[in-house]
């Protein structure tokens, strides 16, 4: 990892830095936001993978709830790493715990998993896919552990979109009190719940506000997987990684709301639709969108966690 930094940075990175820096000008950062953008570059940064066992124990017998985001490794285009999900997770989590310490919840977060389940993306190189159950199994065993180590409620952010995933969090999330005894709650929104057919009213889904009502007609083309929104992130919080000469050359994929629903079948249908492996404009990709995003995002997810305890 040290040596792949040291020649990224000696690469295209400086026009990446001077627009973190306008982004940092612009956009207040909290003390986790400020670590993930220019300290240390790990995704166990503000995890308990970074902390010793005593403390850990102490903050979750002490009524700490622990944040575990649950991501893949998947292509993500031919400009972001494949572990752009992860990462993703990685911030997300380390934002929301930020947020919920301003409410004055205490929280620790557990680090991002990476073996997701992907149907859509699995034909391309890279991209590492685990059976849906194997992933409930191994979540229900790390609840076990989190139940040993003293916490008593676990929240779940799923970091990857595919189906599948999503389903396999949500059965664990449903065996987690009897089997592991500790209360476990998927934070989603009411969209992606009915997507993979369950009721957004379920008492184990914490589920984030739905945003206002977009204005004027739907847009031509989604933005969905390794689009503008996802390159915008990864060039707000991981820019190194990135191959930031090609951000600009990736123009519109144009993949209809129609094509998504093809795309999302997998193989020749998903290489047929993005034979590149991005949907939308990555070359639009703004990190000051990406750190506005995210900040919004963790928000409305730390509004929901907040919610949910209150239950
Ligand atoms: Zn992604």
């Amino acid at each position: 990892m040290g040596r792949t930094l040291k020649i990224a940075l000696a690469g295209t990175i400086l026009a990446g830095v001077a627009a973190l820096s306008t982004a940092q000008a612009q956009t207040p950062l909290s003390a986790a936001d400020a670590a993930g953008a220019n300290g240390p570059y790990s995704v166990f940064t503000g995890t308990i993978a970074d902390m010793t066992w005593p403390d850990v124990g102490a903050q979750a017998k002490a009524g700490a709830v622990a944040i575990w985001g649950i991501a893949v490794i998947e292509e993500h285009g031919p400009a972001m790493p494949l572990g752009t999900d992860t990462y993703g997770a990685a911030v997300t989590t380390r934002l929301v715990k930020a947020d919920l310490e301003a409410k004055g919840i205490k929280s620790l977060v557990v680090p991002a998993f990476a073996w997701g389940a992907s149907d859509s993306t699995s034909v391309f190189p890279g991209t590492l896919s685990v059976r849906p159950e194997i992933l409930t199994e191994l979540m229900v065993d790390v609840f076990k552990s989190l139940n040993n180590t003293g916490f008593k409620t676990v929240y779940l952010i799923p970091g990857h979109g595919d189906a599948g995933h999503n389903m396999a969090i949500y059965k664990a999330v449903k065996r987690s009190a009897k089997e592991a005894g500790i209360k476990a709650v998927m934070v989603t929104n009411a969209a992606l719940a009915t997507r993979i057919g369950v009721d957004p009213k379920d008492p184990d889904l914490a589920l984030t506000a739905a945003g206002p009502p977009p204005a004027g007609p739907p847009p031509e083309f989604i933005d969905g997987h390794s689009g503008t929104g996802e390159h915008s992130n990864m060039l707000a919080y991981y820019p190194k990684v990135v191959k930031q000469d090609v951000v600009p050359t990736l123009k519109q994929a144009g993949v209809t709301p129609a094509k998504l629903v093809d795309w999302r079948k997998g193989g020749q249908f998903t290489l047929d639709i993005t034979p590149q492996g991005y949907t939308g404009d990555p070359s639009k990709a703004d990190p000051v969108r990406g750190r506005a995003a995210s900040l919004a995002a963790a928000q409305g997810m730390a509004d929901a966690i907040a919610a949910n305890l209150k239950k």
